[in-house]
């Protein structure tokens, strides 16, 4: 059993979700409350979002670009690395 910290009622644990960030592996709501919450609140949450988005934009797109930059010389860093294996794979097979 476990308290839900949002209806304060003492539940089996299979009225909470998993998570593994908690020293249980259970959230800390129960799956009622937490839906419930998520229903009442996904318009604010997005809504909160988008203007947070709208806001920050020019941040936002910088962040965007540099996860984009570090992706692409990861990518490269991986396509150097398997041409190299291919040259010495050539290389012992001759
Ligand atoms: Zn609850």
């Amino acid at each position: 059993m476990k308290i839900c910290t949002y209806c304060g009622e003492s539940k089996p644990l299979d009225k909470f979700s998993r998570d593994a960030k908690q020293t249980d592996g259970r959230q800390n709501w129960c799956k009622e409350c937490y839906n419930g919450w998520r229903r009442d609140n996904i318009q604010s949450v997005k809504a909160k979002d988008d203007k947070w988005r709208a806001e920050n934009r020019e941040h936002v797109l910088a962040r965007e670009a540099e996860y984009r930059e570090k992706n692409l010389e990861r990518r490269r860093a991986y396509a150097r690395e398997y041409a190299r294996k291919r040259r010495e794979a050539a290389k012992r097979a001759a």
